[in-house]
């Protein structure tokens, strides 16, 4: 029997939670040249240091939602996004994290 596979609704909810949304340098430059900035002008205005210290996350708007969450549901760096955003909650997933995520389990793709 295959692994589940997570499929994703699109409710908008782990763009909301509070935590670090981490970027790699990597990362940094493809969203900077997505959004028209270089990576020193995007670093400055869309990140700040993460909670350990560590390295760069996206900031939170006043809310506490993802800075570049759109509307209620839409990612407006969908193409270049983090992985840690593409890999959940197939490639990682927190204790806890069904009570939130509205992904449904279906046969491995
Ligand atoms: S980068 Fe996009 S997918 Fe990731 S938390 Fe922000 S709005 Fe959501
Ligand atoms: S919380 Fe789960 S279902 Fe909702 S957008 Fe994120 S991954 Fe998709």
């Amino acid at each position: 029997m295959s692994d589940p596979y997570y499929l994703c609704q699109r409710c908008g909810n782990c763009c909301r939670w509070p935590g670090d949304v981490r970027v790699t340098d990597e990362e940094v430059a493809a969203i900077a040249a997505h959004v028209g900035l270089d990576a020193p002008a995007f670093t400055e205005r869309f990140t700040r240091l993460n909670a350990n210290r560590t390295g760069l996350s996206l900031i939170d708007k006043p809310n506490g939602e993802c800075i570049f969450l759109e509307g209620v549901n839409v990612c407006a760096i969908q193409s270049v996004k983090p992985h840690q955003c593409s890999g959940f909650p197939n490639q990682w997933r927190f204790p806890g994290w069904r009570e939130k995520c509205e992904a449904v389990e279906v046969s491995r793709p």
